[in-house]
């Protein structure tokens, strides 16, 4: 099952509402050896209640609830699923003011999260906050390119986890934005940032190289794209190979379809973003093929 090459073969399938959206994958049921669902989201914010009612924008849509619904029917089609989540759960409700990150965390755990990163607003109580709330999170918390070494999150955050999943195994490991100038220093104390791409490269080595993994997945907090020279997805995506999708966050980017760039090995790596505050959930179908290598199907779920 090892060493595939990648098949360019992306089908889209619009977004549609609510649980009537879950993809029936019956058109590939012939042609595939594995079906491997990953569901993604990302700056969720301590959106833990639905928008209300009369909202301008988004009336009635996120939620907790109504996520872990949803969640549950896609892993009742496909036990094998992977749920995913790029950075900032914490900030942008009362429920963080009140539980510093708590309820956050514990939700995310009953919800069945296996792995999430480090976001920018995940240090607004500060480091030590972040170390305290882990105790909440049965998931890993993700990051390759902080030094936590004289932080209290030594030991605690690793940089990669590989999930086995139906004989597949999916290297997942997380990067971070650059914390000077964005949050106060007071707050990250003494991590310290490395250049992710640098860091990427190595992560994908060992995943690839050293452990073979089917499937690399990148959990980022560095934000989309800039009109600045400042790292972004597209940048990683561009100059590195080997990571077969990023899922992206802190720019609040709704993208309606992953975004397909070419990596330094001339190979496809997708990006993934789904705007935040849980208004959608991110679903892509990785489909191995014994002969045929991979496929992906991918689609934004409505929450
Ligand atoms: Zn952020």
């Amino acid at each position: 099952m090892k060493r595939r090459t990648f098949i360019n073969q992306t089908i889209k399938v619009s977004s549609v509402i609510g649980l009537s959206s879950v993809v029936n994958p019956t058109i590939w049921q012939k042609s595939y050896d594995k079906h491997i669902t990953i569901l993604h989201t990302n700056d969720v914010h301590s959106h833990i209640d639905p928008f209300p009612n009369n909202h301008r924008k988004f009336p009635n849509r996120g939620g907790v609830s109504r996520r872990y619904n949803l969640i549950q029917q896609i892993k009742a089609e496909n036990p094998n699923t992977l749920l995913l989540d790029a950075g900032d759960a914490f900030q942008g409700t009362p429920y963080f003011n009140f539980y510093g990150g708590e309820l956050e965390y514990k939700l995310m755990s009953k919800m069945g999260y296996q792995a999430s990163t480090i976001g920018n607003h995940e240090f607004d109580n500060g480091i030590d906050n972040i170390t305290a709330q882990l105790q909440h999170a049965k998931f890993d918390l993700l990051n390759a390119n902080y030094d936590l070494s004289n932080t209290s999150l030594d030991g605690l955050v690793k940089p990669y986890q590989i999930y086995e999943v139906d004989g597949i195994s999916i290297g997942v490991f997380g990067l971070g934005i650059e914390l000077e100038g964005l949050v106060s220093k007071n707050l990250y104390g003494e991590t310290k940032y490395i250049n992710p791409i640098e860091i990427a490269q190595d992560q994908v080595k060992i995943l690839k190289q050293d452990h073979q993994c089917d499937l690399v997945i990148c959990l980022s907090h560095l934000g989309y794209q800039y009109q600045s020279d400042k790292i972004s997805d597209i940048q990683l995506a561009k100059s590195t190979k080997d990571i077969d999708l990023i899922i992206g966050g802190h720019t609040h980017t709704f993208l309606d379809q992953p975004s397909k760039v070419v990596n330094q090995a001339g190979k496809i790596t997708l990006i993934n973003q789904v705007g935040w505050a849980g208004l959608n959930l991110g679903r892509m179908d990785f489909y191995f093929n014994k002969i045929n290598g991979k496929g992906v199907k991918d689609v934004v779920i409505e929450v």
